[in-house]
Order: structure tokens, then C-alpha cells, then sequence
């Protein structure tokens, strides 16, 4: 299995509730190393350009707003095969689904304040870091 890296995001909900260590340690117990990680408030033009393939989407609009509300922690997790396994670690979009042991079920209040971001795919992944960081930003 490879070393893979994806970009996670601590959402608004998380920042405001003082909790990115406690979800901190579940990537690193889970086995991903968070290998860059700054703290962001995100402009408008920042969330609608991250999110536009979410842009069809009747939630695209709030999901934009929700996202500059207050702070993010923007990371790069490094693991193997991290995009998938960080999926693991968060849990299903809607908490409400999520299972037991999962940053969703944990600590996400509902299905758009669900406190994490993971990218989907490697694809995305390399797009998402991309976005958010230059390479000198990622020391390993
Ligand atoms: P995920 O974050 O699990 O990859 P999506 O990519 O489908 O989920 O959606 C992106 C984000 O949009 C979600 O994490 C959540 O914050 C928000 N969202 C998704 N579905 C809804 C919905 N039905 N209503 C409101 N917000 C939603
Ligand atoms: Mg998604």
C-alpha cells in the first residue's frame, strides 16, 4: 500500500467549539500523520471556489456561508492510503449516520455542521492541497 496524502479541513463548527485537538487526535490515532496545518477564515470567493462541484446543489449557497462563519484548520494527513482511511476516520456526512468512533458521530451536530472535510479521491486530493498549500508550507 502507498503513502497517499489528503487535505483535511476542521470546519467553522469545530474552530468555535474549541475542540481541533481532540480531532487532531484522531487522525494521528488513526494512524495519519498531519504533515502541514494552518489555521484560515476563508473568504466567500475561497468556499464557493473550493466547493463549485457542489455548486448544482440546493445546500451549495448555506454550505458557503457556514464555511466563512469563523476559523478552519486547513491540513495535509499523510498515511497509508490516507483518502480513504481518513473517510473512515470521519464518518458518514450526516452524524446522524456515522459510526461509533468516528469525528461525526463524536462531535458533528448535524449534516452540514459536521465538523470535517476529507478529500474523496487522489484526484482531489492533490487539487484540494493544491489549493490551500505551496510545497515549502508542507515540511512532512
Ligand atoms: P462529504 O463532506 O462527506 O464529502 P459532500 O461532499 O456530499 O459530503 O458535501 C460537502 C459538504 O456539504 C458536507 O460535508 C456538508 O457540510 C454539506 N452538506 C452535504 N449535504 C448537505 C445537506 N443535505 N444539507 C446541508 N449541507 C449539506
Ligand atoms: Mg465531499
Amino acid at each position: 500500500m502507498a503513502v497517499e496524502r489528503t487535505l483535511s479541513i476542521i470546519k467553522p463548527d469545530a474552530t468555535a467549539r474549541n475542540v481541533t485537538g481532540k480531532i487532531n487526535a484522531f487522525f494521528e490515532d488513526g494512524g495519519l500523520r498531519i504533515v502541514a496545518q494552518k489555521r484560515l477564515l476563508l473568504t466567500k470567493e475561497h468556499a464557493q471556489k473550493f466547493y463549485d462541484v457542489h455548486a448544482q446543489r440546493a445546500f451549495y449557497d448555506e454550505l458557503c456561508e457556514y464555511m466563512t462563519s469563523g476559523p478552519v484548520v486547513v491540513q495535509v494527513l499523510e498515511g497509508e492510503n490516507a483518502v480513504l482511511r481518513n473517510r473512515e476516520i470521519m464518518g458518514a456526512t450526516n452524524p446522524a449516520n456515522a459510526a461509533e468512533g468516528t469525528v461525526r458521530k463524536a462531535l458533528g451536530l448535524n449534516v452540514q455542521e459536521n465538523s470535517v472535510h476529507g478529500s474523496d479521491s487522489p484526484e482531489n486530493a492533490a487539487k484540494e492541497i493544491a489549493f490551500f498549500f505551496s510545497g515549502i508550507e508542507i515540511p512532512g
